[in-house]
């Protein structure tokens, strides 16, 4: 991973991950058909989508956990916008190493045309000799860079700085491979035998005067035509309970309530008794409340012993899943003093702290540590494979 990217846009790239040894890979992805695309955010301001794949004679086996990455294509009018910025026909030859192809292919297919990387605006100034991009690059202003490339993409460089005479196969070597993206799988192979089932959020957003669309998640809520490219990617270090009648404690809020979708259905599916508590959240219980028809059964059925919800825009202050556990402190200690796996899956950069944070004040109130303790207690679980993590 470069270390040039910043925080921000690190988050969707995936190299040094192992791909399934077996069947379909990362380089000879399996093209499935897309059975399902569904909205599940209706009237919210957050379009989050399910989506169900084929994987009919694919040879791509996972178990909950797991995760699928999906190769996407570049937006059409991405493409000839950055055409248009840059001036080339995208007729233009460029050498790939393995293949010979036009600019615009190429541009649609094979390389990463909308995000933008210290890397990229240091090649770009080698060309340009911008002198505020030439400050903009000094070590001492990482954060003034920092915050110049968040919201803008390659384009904004050829808008701001324009460029003439410059080879296509120059500008090409300024763009990096366009990296396929992973996403937890929200389904178990029992319950739905030869299909894969995704939640995703479907990322949009306007920024200096221009409307953005992230390029996989659009790709499947917008563009797929045939087939979507996909590979399975294994995560062993999120995975059940090998013991049955552990119980479970999950936190996912947004999509990161993917993989715990896939764990109830196995736990029913292979009759697991181990009881189990799902935390999640969003902005509003009438729109956000992903899969709520599904846990509200395993509620009344039993399947789900304790169900916490937390709305973070249906009452003046904003109530988040830590909020939650630590309401329910003395249960939550009692469930991992049982023996309980404790799961967290989503938003890296702010939930997955502050859930961590929560979990440390709960270990001082609930079992009389001092704050050492408290830090010493949250790694034995983490040693002990009781804290188990699968955040982006
Ligand atoms: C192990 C793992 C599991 C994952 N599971 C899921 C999952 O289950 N569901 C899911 O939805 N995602 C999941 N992700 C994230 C997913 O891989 C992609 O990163 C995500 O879908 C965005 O990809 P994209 O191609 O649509 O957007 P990209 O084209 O990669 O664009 C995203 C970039 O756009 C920029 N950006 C986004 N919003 C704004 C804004 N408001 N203002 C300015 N700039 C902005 C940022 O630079 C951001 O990095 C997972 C990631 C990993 C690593």
């Amino acid at each position: 991973m470069g270390s040039d990217l910043p925080r921000k846009e690190a988050s969707h790239l995936i190299a040094n991950m192992s791909d399934s040894p077996n069947g379909p890979s990362k380089e000879k992805p399996y093209h499935s058909t897309l059975l399902v695309n569904r909205l599940m955010t209706e009237g919210s301001d957050k379009e989050t989508r399910h989506f169900e794949l084929c994987l009919k004679d694919s040879g791509i086996d996972y178990l909950p956990g797991d995760s699928l990455g999906v190769h996407p294509l570049n937006c059409p009018e991405a493409v000839s916008d950055l055409l248009g910025a840059t001036g080339y026909s995208g007729s233009e030859e460029i050498d790939l190493g393995e293949e010979t192809l036009c600019l615009q292919d190429a541009l649609s297919r094979h390389l990463a045309c909308t995000v933008l990387s210290r890397m990229q605006v240091k090649k770009f100034n080698e060309i340009a000799q911008v002198p505020k991009l030439e400050d903009l690059l000094k070590s001492e202003n990482k954060e003034a860079l920092a915050d110049f490339l968040w919201g803008r993409e390659l384009i904004d460089l050829f808008l701001e700085f324009p460029q003439q005479g410059l080879e296509a196969a120059d500008f090409a070597d300024l763009l990096r491979p366009l990296a396929p993206r992973l996403y937890s799988i929200a389904s178990s192979l029992s319950a739905h035998p030869n299909e894969v089932h995704l939640t995703v959020a479907i990322v949009r957003y306007e920024s200096h005067g221009r409307k953005r669309q992230g390029v996989c998640s659009s790709f499947l809520a917008n563009r797929v035509e045939d087939s979507v490219p996909c590979y399975m990617h294994a995560n062993k270090n999120f995975k059940l309970p090998e013991d049955p009648d552990t119980p479970i404690i999950m936190v996912g809020p947004g999509t990161g309530i993917a993989p715990f979708r896939a764990f109830i259905e196995e736990r029913i599916a292979t009759g697991a008794t181990g009881k189990n508590w799902l935390f999640f959240g969003d902005r509003t219980q009438a729109h956000d409340y992903l899969y709520g028809e599904e846990w509200e059964g395993y509620r009344k059925d039993g399947i789900l012993s304790e169900l916490d919800l937390a709305w973070s825009r249906d009452q003046d202050e904003k109530v988040y899943v830590q909020h939650k556990m630590l309401e329910r402190g003395a249960e939550l200690w009692s469930w991992l003093q049982e023996g309980a796996v404790f799961y967290v899956c989503g938003d890296a950069f702010r939930m997955a702290k502050d859930v961590d944070q929560a979990l440390r004040e709960i270990a001082s109130r609930e079992g009389n540590l001092d704050e050492e303790e408290a830090t010493k207690w949250v790694r034995s679980l983490q040693r002990e494979k009781r804290y188990l993590k699968d955040v982006y």
